[in-house]
């Protein structure tokens, strides 16, 4: 399987892994009062031994430079890497409201899926929202992670090598 296929066989989104959700969730509490800010990527599905085709949200980038205050998280958009293809964002509210803000609608367009987690950051302190900022479903799965690396290990030369099949 290349890395183009995993990035375009199919868009849907099963839902996130539990791991990846607990993870976002300690670093929301973590980075508190401020606000903690990412991106989610996915990993196919049958790559995680399930036996269907989609996406599951497996791993949260935190993009180097994103300054972030108990307000706001503002991304610096050029230290995006350019073979990041991201399924949509996850931040925190440390206010707690588990609600988008206007300038969160702005930036929900990008992207399918949005997580907001709430102080005081429990186990239910989340919702997810669509691009429109309407509350959606987001399954959580119990899945194995594969090895980080595997995430982490695309350079050009490997989407070179797709792109020549
Ligand atoms: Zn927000």
């Amino acid at each position: 399987m290349g890395l183009l296929d995993a990035l375009f066989r199919s868009n849907e989104i099963l839902g996130i892994a539990e791991e990846t959700l607990e993870f976002a969730i300690e670093s929301s509490e973590a980075a508190h009062p401020r606000e903690y800010m990412g991106f989610l990527r996915g990993t196919e599905a049958d790559r995680l031994g399930l036996e269907r085709d989609g996406l599951v949200i497996t791993d949260v980038l935190v993009v180097p430079g994103t300054e972030t205050n108990s307000v706001s998280a503002t991304v610096k958009t050029n230290q995006i890497p350019n073979d990041v293809k991201a399924l949509g964002s996850v931040h925190s509210h440390p206010n707690g409201v588990i609600q988008p803000s206007n300038a969160d609608l702005d930036t929900f367009g990008r992207g399918s899926v949005h997580i907001i987690i709430g102080a005081p950051y429990r186990r239910t302190d989340w919702q997810a929202f669509d691009s429109q900022g309407k509350p959606t479903n987001l399954n959580v799965i119990d899945v194995e992670l594969p090895e980080t690396e595997e995430f982490f290990d695309f350079t050009q030369a490997d989407i070179d090598e797709d792109l020549r099949g």
